[in-house]
């Protein structure tokens, strides 16, 4: 005698991997909204300290509870969106994934439209809600918990068929999704120690990075003065530093940007040409924006000290912007 027959899910999977690759989202998974993600990273992250990232002290318990972004939640869906992964010409170098559109909200529109589809393919009216780096959640762990990845010694999510050249994203929804893990949360790192020893800084210390230290941090989140023995470790960085991912074996397999809009070049000539003026114009719908102009040119400023091009640096001190001249004296530029 047989049993009852299992309730189908309200949403198969495919039809998910449909509405998504409508969006150009090829990497996806489903988990039900875990109660509470374990906080050890989080904490050891805070222990470490996070400078001037001080938003990151608030919200904890809301970064280790994701439901409480949708209490009503049901299914969380997560998705993994490849950016531009070839390394630029240009000598002064600027992380991928600034390459092109601000991925926020680049890939919670498409979040958003995929949970729109939902409830017009089946008739619902499930409230959802779009997460990509814009609320106070802990990605990569519950990308990790849903599959799409192991957290490698660079502290960064990694397929093995995609590498970590990657946009995380989730759509929290209402809507009963049937279950899918993408299968690669087992960690691969191995004995490789390869981002280890190419970080320039020595900021990656036992799988996790020292803020402070790390390039990336101090051209984007640092509001002062960058110390001189760091920069000039920074091999020309003035936004971001993919350095950890480029010698990463992972990267090997990764594919090309999932969106057109997440490709761009930025040559060195153009870089110096943005003024006080045109620097909101110039990288409008852009992550650098973000860091505004003052920075901008004292990242510039120490990404030239750092290649030894201080014959170049001329008019950014010259402008007279106290920061950059802050950072002229700490680099000992007369
Ligand atoms: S981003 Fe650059 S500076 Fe930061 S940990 Fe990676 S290699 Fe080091
Ligand atoms: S470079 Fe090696 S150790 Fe670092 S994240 Fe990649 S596989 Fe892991």
């Amino acid at each position: 005698m047989s049993g009852p027959a299992a309730a189908a899910p309200d949403v198969p999977f495919d039809v998910l991997v449909e509405l998504g690759k409508n969006q150009g989202l090829s990497c996806l998974a489903v988990m039900t909204p875990p109660s509470r993600l374990a906080a050890d990273g989080l904490d050891r992250m805070l222990a470490d300290g996070v400078g001037d990232m001080a938003y990151m002290n608030e919200h904890r318990e809301l970064r280790l509870t994701p439901n409480g972004l949708l209490p009503s939640a049901r299914s969380i869906l997560a998705v993994a969106l490849p950016y531009h992964p070839q390394r630029e010409d240009a000598t002064l170098r600027r992380a991928r994934y600034a390459a092109g559109s601000d991925y926020h909200q680049l890939l919670r529109k498409k979040l958003a439209r995929v949970g729109d589809a939902l409830n017009q393919r089946f008739a619902a009216g499930w409230t959802h809600r779009a997460v990509a780096d814009s609320a106070p959640v802990n990605e990569r762990t519950l990308a990790r918990l849903a599959g799409l990845g192991w957290i490698g010694r660079n502290a960064l999510l990694i397929a093995p068929d995609a590498g970590s050249y990657r946009f995380l994203g989730f759509l929290l929804s209402e809507a009963p999704m049937e279950i899918r893990s993408a299968g690669h949360g087992a960690d691969r790192c191995g004995s490789c120690t390869a981002c280890e020893r190419r970080c320039p800084t020595a900021a990656l210390v036992d799988r996790r990075v020292i803020s402070e230290r790390c390039i990336s941090y101090l051209t984007i989140e640092h509001h002062g003065v960058i110390a001189r023995d760091l920069a000039q470790r920074f091999e020309g960085w003035w936004f971001g530093c993919d350095l950890c991912q480029e010698v990463c074996p992972w990267n090997r397999f990764a594919p090309p940007a999932g969106d057109p809009k997440l490709v761009g070049a930025d040559a060195d000539s153009r870089l110096f040409a943005i003024t006080a003026e045109s620097f909101d114009t110039a990288f409008a719908g852009r992550a650098v924006r973000r860091i505004g102009y003052e920075r901008y040119r004292r990242n510039l400023l120490v990404a030239l000290f750092s290649l030894g091009r201080l014959d170049e640096a001329g008019p950014i001190i010259a402008e007279g912007l106290p920061l950059v001249l802050a950072q002229a004296r700490e680099l000992g530029i007369p």
